[in-house]
């Protein structure tokens, strides 16, 4: 898409500091990161949102989960652990409609969850 930020980022039309590059996916560092460590991964193809995006192909997921696992391995976030978020929606607050994974770790997070 021509007018997505993150299409931009992929062409190189718009900088980044990348972190993780395959064929299929890239991994950058978040412009305003919420914890110590904080990047965004996102498939080289264009979808909305995660639902979008498992419609349209499965194994663009696996893609992406494949990318940030062995990311983690190699950045050592595996050690202390992360987490993996996505939002979908206005109720979950998306402001970038190329679906992206949000890593966070580097340091003990807010618990998320009962
Ligand atoms: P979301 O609110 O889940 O749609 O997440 C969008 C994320 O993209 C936010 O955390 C922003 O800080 C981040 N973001 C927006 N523009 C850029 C950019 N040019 N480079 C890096 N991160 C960005
Ligand atoms: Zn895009």
């Amino acid at each position: 898409m021509s007018d997505c930020i993150f299409c931009k980022i992929i062409k190189g039309e718009i900088p980044s500091t990348k972190v993780h590059e395959d064929d299929n996916v890239i991994g950058f560092k978040d412009l305003r990161p919420q914890a110590a460590k904080h990047y965004l991964f996102i498939h080289r193809n264009h979808t909305e949102d995660v639902s979008d995006m498992v419609a349209h192909d499965p194994d663009e997921a696996k893609d992406l989960f494949r990318a940030m696992t062995h990311f983690a391995k190699v950045d050592g976030l595996d050690k202390g652990g992360f987490r993996i978020v996505t939002n979908q929606g206005p109720h979950a607050g998306q402001t970038v409609f190329h679906t992206h994974f949000h890593l966070l770790g580097g340091e003990h997070l807010a618990h998320f969850g009962a």
